[in-house]
């Protein structure tokens, strides 16, 4: 098998298919082991269940989120998680999956175009190579041309501009992890009209803090320029400066790309495969909870069909990787995005202490998609009854035009 790519869902695929004995060919521009750009944050809960806690760098048990507009009463405000969140120490995740991916070839090159027959699939690299295997994996990421998907009209992106750097003062309370801050008291009446979004913020310890402006979804996605200004704008309102900045982070990610046409002989995982959790933006846990299954079901095809082609197999991986179970999950969360997309940010910081007023086990099986459709759908229906009638209208109908300014923009 091949498999395209060198980020974290490549090398999750590559590594779990070549502990089941499948031989694995590995293509990425880069060589495998060079630093992944993008730094992971995680529920540590997640990773507890996995059995691997230890590849976190930092771990927070003081985790909140502020949902209120800001102002007097902070505290009043302060949304307690009392669940620990962490980062992945981007290097120790990367080596684990390499060490399990010991066998794996692995080539330098990029796919510039993929051909598929019925028994075996044709990667062209840039490089004038020429590869073959039996099933490629596209895990080269969201924008590959290679995975045909449906088109829905404009896709909402997730953005981001972060800043790891040290601070005139603490711009968080020191040993904090902020999910999400949408106090919103340093914009003006005009800016609240405007995209909502809020900050993602962690005391990385040593006077270091990491700070992130978000926007959850829009489409386009917000630009740099205006998520920088909003978190310069914040940080003024607190009279906070950034004294030295170590590493700058540029986000931008797809939140509610379709899902994949399930019968092309290309199979994909990860951000190719639309595995992005569209309520949250998150997808590490994703994948390392779901790559095991799709590899143990195509090293078991192998096996007990060795003449299967790459149209073959690859239905097998679909059919894994998006039984109609998740496929109807994931319908129900781009729905409920679709809905937020069209709250102001009164309205969404309203859904947000409400979805965090559920009971710890069901906002956190709805954010890491762990909750078997049924209680999926019970969860969904008692947020609405806890709901006030304003977001209950716009849950159902969407939100009213005179809300939500930018709807109209919004895929
Ligand atoms: C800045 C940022 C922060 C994020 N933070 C989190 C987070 O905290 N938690 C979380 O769960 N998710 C997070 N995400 C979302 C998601 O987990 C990441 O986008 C993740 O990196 C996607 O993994 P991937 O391996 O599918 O794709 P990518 O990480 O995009 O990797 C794609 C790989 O394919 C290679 N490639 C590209 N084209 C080709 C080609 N033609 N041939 C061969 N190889 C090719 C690339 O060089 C790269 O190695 C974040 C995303 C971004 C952008």
């Amino acid at each position: 098998m091949l498999v395209l790519g060198g980020g974290p869902a490549a090398l999750c695929m590559a590594s779990e298919l070549n502990q089941r004995g499948v031989a694995v060919q590995g293509l990425a521009p880069k060589p495998v082991d060079a630093p992944w750009p993008n730094t992971y944050g995680i529920w540590a809960e997640e990773l507890k269940t996995l059995q691997l806690e230890h590849l976190l760098a930092h771990r927070w048990s003081d985790t909140v989120s502020y949902f209120g507009a800001g102002g007097s009463s902070e505290q009043d405000q302060l949304t307690l998680h009392g669940m620990e969140y962490g980062l992945f120490d981007r290097a120790a995740f990367q080596e684990y999956c390499l060490k399990r991916a010991e066998g794996v070839t692995w080539l330098e090159g990029k796919a510039e175009r993929v051909e598929s027959g019925s028994d075996v699939t044709t990667v062209f690299c840039g490089s004038g190579t020429t590869l073959q295997a039996r099933l490629v994996i596209d895990a080269s990421g969201a924008s590959s041309p290679y995975i045909l998907r449906p088109d829905h009209g404009p896709v909402a992106g997730q953005a981001a501009y972060g800043v790891v750097g040290r601070f005139s003062e603490n711009p968080i309370e020191a040993g904090r992890f902020v999910l999400m801050d949408y106090r919103c008291n340093h914009l003006t009446a005009s800016q609240r009209t405007e995209p909502p979004t809020f900050l993602y913020a962690m005391d990385l310890g040593g006077g270091v803090f990491f700070l992130e402006e978000t926007s959850l979804a829009h489409a386009p996605g917000l630009s740099y320029d205006v998520l920088k200004q909003r978190l310069h704008q914040r940080l003024d309102h607190r009279d906070v400066r950034v004294t030295e900045i170590v590493h700058e982070e540029f986000c931008l990610f797809p939140m509610n790309l379709p899902l994949p046409d399930r019968d092309q002989p290309v199979l994909a995982f990860g951000g190719a495969a639309s595995m992005v959790h569209p309520a949250s933006g998150y997808m590490v846990g994703a994948l390392l909870r779901r790559g095991p299954g799709l590899a143990k079901v195509l090293a078991k095809a192998l096996v007990e069909q060795p003449a299967l082609g790459s149209a073959a197999l690859a239905r097998r991986g679909w059919n894994e990787l998006w039984p109609t179970e998740l496929v109807l999950r994931h319908q129900l969360y781009q729905f409920g995005l679709g809905r937020l997309m069209g709250f102001n940010e009164a309205l969404l910081r309203r859904h947000f202490a409400t979805f965090f007023s559920l009971p710890q086990h069901e906002w956190f099986g709805f954010l890491t998609n762990t909750l078997p459709l049924s209680r999926l759908m019970v969860v969904m229906l008692r947020l609405f009854t806890l709901s006030p009638w304003s977001l209950r209208r716009g849950l159902v109908f969407g939100a009213p035009t005179d809300q939500s300014p930018h709807l109209e923009k919004a895929g």
